[in-house]
């Protein structure tokens, strides 16, 4: 059974209900209070599955970066329709579904949330010093200029690649990539603040996970690496996380690493869980990081989008070639492209639920 891509937030989340429903699912709701493009109202889903005294629970996140989850939506639904959560339950284990972490950006094609915060970039300590990144800060006024005509692209675009050749290609993506927390208009903004989707993950965490032995999590994300591969992202090397991911999922990377698609990011959701969670809790968490089109094509998109957040008008004719490139670069209309998410899912989801259930 293929997976299917919906057409809209409010179609994945209608269809990610229905689905849990059948299945027999206790489902919440954490309503966001803020509404889509189509007036429907915003929220995070969540659904639990299995016996409510499973000590060992494997969850899975869609839309932390809001449009990438209509592949991960797909997903969730798709491991709902085709038994493979009843298969996980069967085995003893208790699944936790998260529906939408971002679902103001899912609806209005954002890969940020309503603050034009980058959620896996907020879960920092902002009472603490908050990181640097003096690249971002060079770059800032190229990456997100106040026009985006086509002279203006040609001239930053040009500024961007100049400090690739100056200071190498992985040096560009940290800084453009890291996470920042100085430019709220700018690209990966870690926020200043707490977001709420931190807040009703912090909340969902307590409920729901708190009192486990064992706990998997798989965050599902889409944008960086070669079209349709879906490179899992796990724990910090080499700790007892990181051996378990290993043995369970085979091949792994580590963000910031050559080998990554990703660069080292500070704040990630999957950290705020952990940091969350006693110490006693066995805690495996991963990413499948989903390649769709080439890097410079996602990065002219998403510097559209915040351009168009931040200066241009978001219901304005500017609008459709921006959320169109968007939703391209993170969620192609591609069968074949969603054929090889949905094997991918298949096969790191069965590994999860192997690892836990051995
Ligand atoms: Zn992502």
């Amino acid at each position: 059974m293929d997976i299917r891509l919906p057409g809209s937030y409010t179609e994945g989340a209608a269809r990610f209900r229905a689905a849990a429903d059948v299945q027999g699912a206790a489902l919440e709701r954490h309503e966001h209070g803020l509404h889509g493009p189509d007036g429907d109202a915003l929220a995070i889903d969540v659904a639990r599955l299995g016996s409510t005294a499973a000590d060992t629970v494997l969850v899975v996140m869609s839309g932390t970066h809001g449009v990438e989850g209509f592949a991960g939506s797909a997903c969730q639904v798709h491991w709902l329709e085709s038994g493979g959560v009843k298969a996980a339950t069967d085995a003893g284990l208790g699944v936790l579904l998260v529906h939408a972490l971002n679902p103001y950006g899912f609806a209005w094609v954002r890969r940020v949330n309503e603050d034009n915060v980058d959620l896996n970039r907020n879960c920092v300590d902002f009472s603490a010093a908050l990181p640097e990144n003096p690249g971002y800060d060079e770059l800032a006024n190229a990456l997100v200029p106040e026009r985006w005509d086509q002279e203006t692209q040609d001239v930053t675009t040009a500024r961007v690649l100049d400090y690739a050749s100056r200071h190498g290609f992985p040096a560009l993506q940290a800084a453009i990539s890291g996470g920042q927390y100085r430019h709220p208009a700018g690209l990966f903004f870690g926020g200043s603040n707490p977001s709420w989707s931190r807040e009703i993950l912090h909340e969902v965490v307590d409920t729901h996970l708190g009192r486990r032995s064992r706990v998997a999590v798989i965050d599902l994300h889409t944008g960086l690496g070669p079209f349709g591969v879906g490179e899992l992202l796990g724990p910090r090397p080499i700790t007892p996380a990181w051996e378990r991911a290993r043995s369970w999922y085979g091949e792994l990377t580590t963000p910031g690493e050559a080998e990554s698609v990703s660069a080292a990011v500070s704040g990630d959701v999957l950290d705020g869980i952990e940091r969350q969670l006693p110490d006693d809790v066995e805690y495996t968490p991963a990413a499948i990081e989903w390649g769709t089109v080439d890097v410079v094509e996602v990065l002219q998109a998403l510097r559209g989008d915040a351009w168009l957040h931040a200066h241009g008008d978001p219901n304005g004719s500017d609008a459709a070639p921006i959320k169109a490139a968007l939703r391209a670069a993170f969620a192609p209309d591609d069968p074949e492209w969603a054929r090889l998410v949905g094997v991918r899912f298949e096969e790191v989801v069965g590994q999860a639920v192997a690892g836990l259930a051995g």
